[in-house]
């Protein structure tokens, strides 16, 4: 579904400059969840901005479903780590997630539909009427899942979602995904520095080194659904995780 082929980004004019990504190739399968793990620094939310057609490549090719990428694909969404920014202050929690797909033109009934099943898919039906920030901050990123899942997006890119909350709201988000994942049918492309996350979380996981570049392609063959006691117990999740550091651990320091 998403084919990436020899991306390389510089910031800036001069292409002299030092690259934020180097030569990444890649490819993500229709309903494949895939994590992309590096150090802080190495280019992780370079490159999804990029594949996001946010800002342009330098060079190389980003294609989804065969067609290339020059701006933000219909059928993408976006989950950021920044929970606090990307909502706003003024709007209610329904409102928030709705107003995305007024503007796009979805009828104000087909719209409320999609918010209502959105906000009970991430478990905040009986929290329309309140404001972002009378919430947790692990409820503001449920706020945040829901706007893209209205979206009804066949793939969905996440930058460091959950890097800012306490590790148990983290876990029950990382739970509430894969349920997501199972229920909406949906290609997740996350992007984390916690080994532990992308090994519970993925199907594969690509390790990024700085400037950004796959140094490595684990599968994870882990057993489906995950369980965060069960699952993290395998001999298979510690061997796993072992490689994945090591392989980190490798790499020259990003900054
Ligand atoms: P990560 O998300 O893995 O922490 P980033 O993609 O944010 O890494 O950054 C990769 C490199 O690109 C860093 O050296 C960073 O300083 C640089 N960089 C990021 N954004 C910009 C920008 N807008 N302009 C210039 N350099 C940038
Ligand atoms: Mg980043």
């Amino acid at each position: 579904m998403l084919e990436v082929s020899r991306l390389r980004k510089v910031y800036g004019a001069d292409p002299q400059a030092a690259p934020a990504i180097d030569d990444v190739t890649f490819s993500v399968a229709d309903r494949e969840f895939v994590c992309i793990l590096g150090s802080s620094g190495c280019g992780k939310s370079t490159l999804l901005r990029c594949l996001s057609g946010l800002i342009p490549a330098t060079s190389g090719e980003i294609l989804l479903h065969g067609d290339p990428v020059l701006a933000p694909p219909k059928d993408m969404a976006f989950v950021f780590q920044d929970y606090s920014r990307s909502l706003l202050p003024w709007m209610t929690v329904a409102r928030n997630v709705s107003f995305p797909l007024r503007y796009k033109g979805v009828s104000k009934e087909d719209a409320q539909k999609a918010t209502e099943e959105a906000l009970e898919a991430v478990g905040l039906s009986g929290r329309q009427k309140r404001y972002p920030w009378q919430l947790s901050g692990g409820m503001q990123q449920r706020v945040a899942i829901a706007r893209a899942l209205a979206y009804r997006p066949k793939i969905l890119l996440m930058d460091e979602p959950f890097a800012s909350l306490d590790a148990q709201t983290r876990f029950d988000l990382e739970d509430l995904l894969l349920d997501i994942w199972r229920r909406f049918d949906v290609t997740v492309l996350f992007i984390t520095h916690d080994i532990d996350e992308a090994v519970y979380l993925a199907d594969r996981v690509l390790v990024l080194e700085a400037p950004a570049k796959v140094a490595l392609d684990v599968d994870i063959p882990l057993p489906r659904p995950r369980d965060q006691l069960k699952t993290k117990q395998l001999p298979e999740f510690a061997e796993l995780r072992t490689r994945l550091f090591s392989a980190i651990q490798r790499e020259p320091a990003a900054l």
